[in-house]
Formats: C-alpha cells, sequence, structure tokens
C-alpha cells in the first residue's frame, strides 16, 4: 500500500476508543474518505489537532484494499473555522455544509471544483458576507456541480422555454419549471415568484463564485431559501439535521 497525500475538510469524528477516532473526510483529490486516525485522542500525536470539525488539513492516508476504513497515518492542520463568534448562524452554516458534503455525495468520488468552493464558503463564513446568501451559493454550487440544478428555462416536461412573467410553476419531483400546459394534474408544484427564479439563476452561474457576492433583497431570501431548502430535501430523501437552524440562514 502506497501512501497517499491529500488535501481534506474534516466532515465529521467519532470517537472510536480511548484513544481513536474514526473520520469522515472530504478530500479534494479523492473525494470522501473515512478513515482510523489511531492515537488521535492522545495528547501528542501525529494528527497535530488537525482532526477536529471543519478544520482544513493536508492528511496522509493508506487506502484499504478491501471494505473497511482507511488508515489516516497524518494530518497537518491548515487552518481551523473560527465561525463568527457570537453569531451561531455561521457556526450552523459552516455545520450545514459539512452535512451536505457528507451525505450528498460518495466515496471516492472527487468533485475538486466541490472541494474549492466549500473551502471558500467556510473562510468567507468565518469572516464577512451574508451568511444567507453564503449558505445559498454554496447549496447552488453544490446542486450544479453533482448534476442536481434544477431547469429553469425549459419546462422539464415539454422542453418549451418557459415565459418568466410574474410566477413561475416549478416541481421538486420532476426537477425543474413546468409550462402552463403541463402544470395540470402533476402533485407538489409551487407557483414561484419570477425574481425568485432570477436569483436562483443567477447565483447558479459558473461565473458567481469568484464575482463578489451579490446582493439578495431579504424578500428574496426567504423564498429562495425555501426552495433551495426543498430541493436538498428532495435529493437527500429526508430533511437534513441542520434544517432546524435554517431558519438563522435568514440574515
Ligand atoms: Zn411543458
Amino acid at each position: 500500500m502506497n501512501p497517499l497525500k491529500a488535501q481534506a475538510l474534516v466532515l465529521r469524528v467519532i470517537e472510536f476508543s480511548e484513544t481513536s477516532s474514526v473520520v469522515t473526510l472530504f478530500t479534494r483529490e479523492f473525494g470522501k474518505v473515512r478513515g482510523l486516525a489511531k492515537g488521535a485522542r492522545r495528547p501528542k500525536s501525529p494528527f497535530d489537532a488537525a482532526l477536529d470539525l471543519l478544520c482544513t488539513c493536508r492528511i496522509v492516508f493508506l487506502r484499504k484494499s478491501s471494505e473497511g476504513l482507511d488508515l489516516l497515518t497524518e494530518a497537518k492542520l491548515e487552518r481551523r473555522f473560527r465561525g463568527r463568534g457570537v453569531q451561531l448562524s455561521a457556526l450552523y452554516a459552516g455545520y450545514y455544509v459539512a452535512e451536505l458534503l457528507s451525505d450528498l455525495t460518495d466515496d471516492y468520488d472527487p468533485h475538486p471544483e466541490l472541494f474549492d468552493f466549500a473551502d471558500r464558503t467556510l473562510l468567507d463564513l468565518s469572516n464577512t458576507g451574508s451568511v444567507a446568501v453564503l449558505i445559498l451559493r454554496f447549496e447552488v454550487a453544490t446542486l450544479r456541480l453533482l448534476g442536481h440544478f434544477p431547469s429553469l428555462s425549459q419546462c422539464v416536461e415539454c422542453g418549451r422555454q418557459v415565459a418568466r412573467t410574474n410566477s413561475v410553476f416549478f416541481s421538486q419531483l420532476s426537477g425543474g419549471v413546468l409550462c402552463p400546459d403541463c402544470r395540470p394534474g402533476k402533485p407538489n408544484v409551487v407557483s414561484v415568484p419570477a425574481r425568485v427564479i432570477d436569483a436562483l439563476e443567477q447565483l447558479g452561474t459558473d461565473a458567481v463564485w469568484d464575482d463578489p457576492l451579490p446582493e439578495l433583497p431579504r424578500a428574496v431570501i426567504g423564498p429562495l431559501r425555501g426552495l433551495v431548502g426543498q430541493t436538498v430535501c428532495h435529493l437527500l430523501g429526508r430533511k437534513p439535521r441542520m434544517h432546524a437552524y435554517s431558519g438563522m440562514f435568514l440574515d
């Protein structure tokens, strides 16, 4: 077994024994990896206190050839997630980023762009910018990079261009907008204000990641939070654990 090196984000840490932990990491090079870190809970360990939730670190690990956990041998801390002190929404938003990466990606399915986006989002969550827009932008990037971004211009049933007048029919089940002809008889269709669809489209463009954070009015953030949250629920097949706190992601 050759040791593998990766840049990693710590998504979950579970105590495994008196001295060891099982760690779930999202790596830039290999995607999600789960590894046993022997001795990680000892005061002096080769893991440099880098295996805390939401830390970014450089790791060395051995990949198990069969089922079972990989073996982490080293971790070097690059950055600790700080959040924003008393503003809990940034902290919960960080946990939510970890939850989405953990539950929406597969082991050994790398998405380097998503890694970079997550890394950048955690950094921004510790600094400035609207938590609400940062988390929306991350969710939208996740949907896009994992191939689940909804169709916003063409009707998902017939492919025709959907006019964006006052409001637009949207179906989670079908994965996008519906034209008025295809709307009848479809379950769970919601009517979404056109400017909310506009904002979702704006957040979904490739360019947005390097751009300054777009400014969204609160009247758009509320319904957009609902729409994107429902899309994530639909994809997970359940409510995210951090969903209970998503009311905090409105500012
Ligand atoms: Zn149609």
